[in-house]
């Protein structure tokens, strides 16, 4: 293939712009704040699943606790009415008085063992409580600073995407001084070549893929005509001579 010095010389400023949308696209790619975020994506689902948690621990202590106040206050009514019983003189025989204090007796005792279990059931209420808050302050954390990421990110990328789209007209420009043969050749090197499909000889290398040249290859080179395209024979990207070649 034949092209003009310049066209050929077009194809460096051409691979320093597709290196330079390379760079930016892998930055795009592995911006930190993407990790950032999805680690803030699986605490906040987390932090969900606590809430849900203790809100269910927290409606079942209330319906307990209602229930133990509820047996309480049973107990207590049932106290009351043998109590009025026993002070209302109304019972006379002696076992029956002894049968209804024992009774009386018994109710206390379980009326102090059900206040303990209300008791407890509050103790565990409050931590439930606790436990609810302090994911509920967490999950205020977690999204405040994932607003405060993506708006992070959001800048990175709204930042690299003005420099990839400035690369890109500089690109469209250059490409258009370049014949059309010799850029279609470039661009399936490019996509065979991890983006980059012409290098510079300089001081006898390659600098695609850092490989000197042979003395044949380069004696090769030196007898080609400078409108000759010529290759690396070992990367096989455009070789494009320059006063820096070492020719
Ligand atoms: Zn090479």
């Amino acid at each position: 293939m034949k092209a003009s010095p310049e066209a050929q010389q077009a194809l460096l400023e051409l691979a320093d712009l597709d290196t330079e949308l390379g760079r930016l696209d892998h930055r795009r790619r592995t911006l930190p704040e993407n990790a950032e975020l999805e680690a803030l994506t699986v605490r906040s689902a987390e932090l969900r699943d606590a809430i849900t948690l203790a809100d269910t621990q927290l409606a079942d202590l209330d319906r307990e606790q209602a229930r133990a106040e509820r047996d309480v206050e049973q107990v207590r009514v049932r106290i009351d009415k043998d109590r009025d019983r026993l002070d209302g003189g109304k019972v006379s025989s002696a076992r029956e008085l002894e049968s209804l204090q024992s009774e009386v007796a018994s109710l206390r005792r379980r009326q102090g063992d059900l206040e303990e279990v209300v008791l407890e059931l509050m103790e565990r209420r409050e931590a439930a409580q606790a436990a609810r808050d302090a994911a509920g302050a967490d999950a205020g954390t977690v999204a405040e600073e994932t607003a405060a990421v993506s708006a992070r990110r959001d800048a990175a990328l709204a930042e690299i995407g003005e420099a990839a789209a400035k690369a890109d007209r500089t690109r469209s420009s250059v490409a258009a001084g370049v014949p059309n043969e010799l850029l279609a050749l470039y661009d399936k090197l490019r996509d065979t070549h991890g983006g980059v499909g012409a290098a510079m000889l300089r001081r006898g290398r390659c600098e695609g893929c850092h490989v000197s040249l042979s003395t044949v290859d380069l004696n090769t080179v030196r007898a080609a005509a400078p409108d000759e395209v010529v290759r690396c024979e070992e990367c096989r990207r455009i070789l494009v001579r320059t006063a820096e070649s070492g020719l």
